[in-house]
Parts: structure tokens; C-alpha cells; sequence
């Protein structure tokens, strides 16, 4: 078990992904992690650079047949 952290949560707004006014009812996407609440860490740069490599070059190639 010795996975790296790949992401953490997101400082500013704890892993919601918005961040709420106290004093509005209103919620923005958190600009730190861009509304998903997480941030990656170097390792998980490093292997989100690794899946986008691999899944756009397995998207040309042909596809398995899942159907059955
Ligand atoms: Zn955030």
C-alpha cells in the first residue's frame, strides 16, 4: 500500500467545490480548485498527465467490444 497522495483537499473550501457567503444564501465555484474541491498533488499531476496520454491514444485505436 504505497500509493502516493495524488490529490488533497482543497484548503479554501474544504472538498465542497463552492464556497458560500455567510451572509448570502449564494455559493461560487471555488476559484482555487476550480469547483471540484480537490487539488492535485505533483504525483497526481504526474499521473493525470500519464491517463490523459494514454486514454487519448487508446480513444484511436480500436475500440473492445463491450457489448456483450
Ligand atoms: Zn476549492
Amino acid at each position: 500500500m504505497g500509493l502516493p497522495d495524488l490529490e488533497v483537499k482543497c484548503w479554501k473550501c474544504w472538498g465542497c467545490g463552492v464556497l458560500s457567503f455567510e451572509n448570502h444564501g449564494e455559493t461560487v465555484d471555488c476559484p482555487e480548485c476550480g469547483g471540484v474541491g480537490w487539488i492535485p498533488t505533483e504525483d497526481g499531476k504526474r499521473l493525470l498527465e500519464f491517463l490523459q496520454r494514454h486514454l487519448i491514444l487508446g480513444d484511436e485505436e480500436e475500440t473492445p467490444g463491450l457489448e456483450v
